[in-house]
């Protein structure tokens, strides 16, 4: 019996993740469940999967959550705020860890569990985007182990011969290439003149995968794939130059893996998040995501092509962000989150996104980040330059 902490419980993610629990009761309990806003979803899943601690994000819905819980007649413990969620990342009960907290938010408790030691299933990609090395080396110290759930770098990990989770070590593995697919969102068709007017429902409606609002728009600009192209740099500890991002609008391939010897691996699969999460929870073995499979008598013709970065100049930004070095993945991270935000709100326009992006980092000092406090420090840094850029627009 694997115990598991779902961090962001009631996201996209979060859902995926307790529908497979609820396939396979006997192999994973819940030991908590955390959310920000959505109180009553909370208090369903409590229902249903008895967790011994519930969290909320922010303090001011304790109440709100405690008396729901006590009016289902449920007695898990109330946590709140951060705090709260550093300590069920941490617990030393809980064995697996679902990173699924959109954005900056999920970095300390997903660092707390990599410092725990714990099984860590990322979706998180902020939290490494954010933090890289010294995320990284806190996973390599406290012997956590880190799998990928974003689908591509599940892809690229099952692409990847099963010592490389022991040692890490790229360089003997003889890789030519990791070939990062995406979709291109949205608009990777829409006539450049009409970008500039596309709405936030237009921005979300993805054409293959139902995601969260914030990675909805990131798909759509491609600053998704900019910042799994960090993730991958990261994660894989492999150089800039051996990954390559392919744009695959079919989504069937979720990405690729190319050997010196010619050879190329791709893992593909139906989009729907279930399978790389299932894959990971039940690693090293198999189980049932409840995921029908890939029909490919059905499967139309599969289209490979070159990323524009004149559409898409989020994704060179990242790109450029990985050589300039860490404080730059930083900046571009939180400059986007706050410029996404303000799309989601009505108040600024899809091309505005980039061009506060591109600001921040122009205006953004670089900076030697040695440890979290200092990466959090300089997140907030970030933010406040972003909001006055964009009081600026
Ligand atoms: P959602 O927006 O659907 O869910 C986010 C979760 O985080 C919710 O449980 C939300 O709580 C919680 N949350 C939001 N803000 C805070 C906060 N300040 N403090 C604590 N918890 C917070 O996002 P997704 O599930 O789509 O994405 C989650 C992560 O997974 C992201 O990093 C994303 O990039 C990554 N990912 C997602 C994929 C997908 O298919 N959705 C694919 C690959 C990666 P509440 O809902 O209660 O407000
Ligand atoms: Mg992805």
């Amino acid at each position: 019996m694997q115990n598991l902490c779902v961090l962001g419980a009631t996201g996209s993610i979060g859902k995926s993740t307790l529908d497979v629990v609820r396939r396979h009761p006997d192999r994973f309990n819940i030991v908590a469940l955390t959310a920000n806003r959505q109180i009553d979803e909370l208090v369903k899943q409590a229902v249903e999967f008895k967790p011994d601690y519930v969290v909320c994000a922010n303090p001011d819905d304790y109440s709100l959550l405690a008396s729901g819980l006590a009016e289902e007649g449920l007695s898990a413990k109330v946590l709140v705020g951060q705090d709260g969620l550093i300590t069920v990342a941490s617990l030393p009960e809980v064995d697996t860890v679902m990173a699924a907290i959109v954005g900056a938010a999920g970095l300390a408790p997903t660092y707390a569990a990599a410092c725990a030691g714990k099984k860590i299933l990322l979706a998180n990609k902020e939290a490494l985007v954010m933090s890289g090395d010294l995320f990284m080396q806190a996973v390599m110290k406290h012997k956590a182990l880190l799998l990928p759930v974003d689908s591509e770098h599940n892809a690229i990990f099952q692409c990847l011969p099963a010592s490389f989770c022991e040692h890490r070590d790229w360089s003997q593995l003889g890789i030519a290439k990791i070939l990062l697919t995406g979709s291109g969102g949205p608009f990777l068709k829409t006539p450049m003149a009409e970008l500039q007017h596309v709405t936030p429902e237009q921005a979300c409606a993805h054409p293959n995968w139902d995601m969260g609002r914030k990675i909805s728009v990131d798909s759509a600009t491609m600053m998704n794939k900019g910042l799994e192209f960090i993730e991958a740099h990261w994660l894989f500890g492999v150089p800039k130059e051996l990954i390559q991002v392919v744009i695959h609008p079919q989504s069937t391939i979720h990405s690729m893996v190319q050997y010196q010897d010619g050879s190329v691996l791709a893992q593909m699969g139906q989009s729907d998040m279930r399978i790389p999460i299932a894959h990971v929870m039940a690693f090293p073995e198999r189980i049932d995501s409840g995921v029908a499979p890939l029909d490919f008598t059905t499967l139309a013709s599969l289209e490979f092509l070159p990323p524009d970065f004149e559409r898409f100049p989020n994704l060179k930004l990242a790109i450029d962000a990985v050589e300039a070095g860490q404080w730059a993945s930083t900046a571009l991270n939180a400059a986007n989150e706050i410029s996404v935000a303000a799309f989601l709100d009505g108040r600024i326009t899809f091309l505005d996104i980039a061009r506060i992006n591109n600001e921040v980092l122009e205006k953004s000092a670089s900076h030697v980040l040695s440890n979290i406090d200092e990466v959090v420090a300089y997140d907030l840094q970030s933010r406040e330059l972003a909001n006055r850029v964009l009081e600026g627009l």
